[in-house]
């Protein structure tokens, strides 16, 4: 018998899921709100974890085409003191394949593949228990039912409210997002700095990383801790005297304000923002830590959608790995019983395994921007340790 799924969603988690039942020769339908898969820029680079994301490509059987994009020595890490000093310098073995680096324009190429998404396609509400199924409201105002709707809708699923009603709080951390692009011709001090792979630099509440992606195009992300609204008022949220509000949207005064929140760092780490291009203003939110619910029919969420936490690295790994298995349990399940039972078995399943990521993600962020830099450099020792 042949179920009809709907994923909302076109992420890692959505694709990872219609990929793997696809190889299973289970119709899918993939609902995605973007108008088309460039329609805006894919994000920056994802380092996928032999266990997690890895482990999910070998059941979407597309393990080796990964191990040719990807980019192992983008493992590489340094450190910086604020003045520029190096702290740690670690460099991956040859055959270091634990956490390769991949674009995630290269990944979501990749899962999407043979599959046949439906594009535009923004999800509005979703309604479960209705005489034929689970009803599914869109934006242009159609509506289809399914058996089975996977809310695989990031952050601010719409999908969510159909199980659950927790919604993302701010963690009091905020990234600021800028690029460099052609970074080796263009600014070959900024790419000596980088190295292959990514550099970081920790102060007082504050961290600047950045990370080379391929075609010498690099992200740097300032991070720092800040009230929801600090670009309102900079003199009274940050501290910094005779400024007033910031406008976000306005690139030149975002590039000549932000190094100022990272006052007597080096110039070298402070040209990492002054060579900035567009800025992209990104507070980060999570969902609570270890969120669950009551076992809706009909109606399951997988990655951000789940379980939004902090980026530490994991969070794609995750939701790439819970839409393998579920797609494997629902390629499994015969009968409509069997669907909700094996819908059932995976939930169990992801919440205890997000929820230990979640709380070690959390423990993470107070860590890497903290009061204290040194806490940041002792969390890269526990984890990487030389
Ligand atoms: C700066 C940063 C760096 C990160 N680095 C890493 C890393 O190195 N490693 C890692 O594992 N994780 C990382 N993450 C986390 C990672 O990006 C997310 O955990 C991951 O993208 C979650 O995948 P997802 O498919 O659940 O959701 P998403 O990637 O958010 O995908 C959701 C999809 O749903 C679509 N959608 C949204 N709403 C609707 C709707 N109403 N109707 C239809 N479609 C809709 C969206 O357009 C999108 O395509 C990072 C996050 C950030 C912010």
């Amino acid at each position: 018998m042949r179920h009809r799924i709907a994923v909302i969603g076109g992420g890692p988690a959505g694709l990872t899921f219609a990929r793997v039942l696809h190889r299973h020769d289970h119709p899918v339908t993939v609902l995605e709100r973007d108008l088309a898969p460039d329609a805006r820029p894919p994000g920056g680079t994802l380092d996928l974890h032999e266990k997690l994301g890895q482990l999910a490509l070998g059941k979407a059987g597309l393990l080796a085409e990964f191990q040719a994009l990807s980019r192992p020595e983008g493992q590489a890490m340094r450190i910086l003191d604020t003045d520029g000093t190096v702290l740690r310098d670690w460099q991956p073995r040859p055959d270091d394949r634990a956490n390769p680096e991949i674009d995630r324009g290269q990944l979501r190429d990749l899962l999407l593949g043979p599959l046949d998404v439906r594009w535009g396609r923004g999800v509005t509400e979703v309604v479960p228990g209705t005489r034929d199924g689970v009803l599914v409201h869109f934006a242009d105002g159609r509506q289809e039912t399914f058996d089975l709707v996977i809310g695989a809708d990031g952050a601010w699923s719409r999908v969510r409210p159909a199980v659950s009603s927790a919604t993302p709080h701010y963690t009091g951390v905020t990234l600021v997002e800028t690029s460099l692009d052609d970074v080796d011709t263009r600014h070959p001090d900024l790419a000596r700095l980088i190295g292959d792979g990514s550099v970081a630099v920790y102060g007082v509440n504050r961290a600047l990383v950045a990370q080379r992606n391929s075609g010498g195009h690099v992200k740097v992300y300032a991070q720092f801790r800040a009230p929801l609204d600090w670009h309102t008022n900079l003199d009274r949220h940050m501290g910094l005297s005779r400024r007033a509000g910031l406008d976000l949207a306005d690139a030149e005064a975002v590039r000549s304000s932000l190094p100022a929140l990272f006052d007597g760092w080096a110039d070298p780490v402070l040209d990492l923002l002054r060579h900035g291009t567009a800025f992209v203003h990104r507070p980060l939110y999570v969902l609570p830590v270890s969120h669950t619910w009551a076992h809706v029919p009909g109606v399951t969420l997988l990655g951000d959608a789940a379980h939004l936490m902090p980026p530490l690295g994991v969070g794609a790994n995750l939701a790439m790995l819970e839409g393998a298995e579920l797609a494997e349990s629902v390629a499994a399940a015969p009968g409509p019983g069997d669907l909700d039972e094996a819908v059932r078995a995976f939930e169990e399943q992801m919440w205890a395994r997000a929820g230990r990521w979640a709380k070690i993600t959390a423990a993470g962020l107070e860590r890497l921007v903290s009061p204290d830099p040194a806490e940041a450099l002792a969390l890269f020792d526990e984890v990487q340790p030389s």
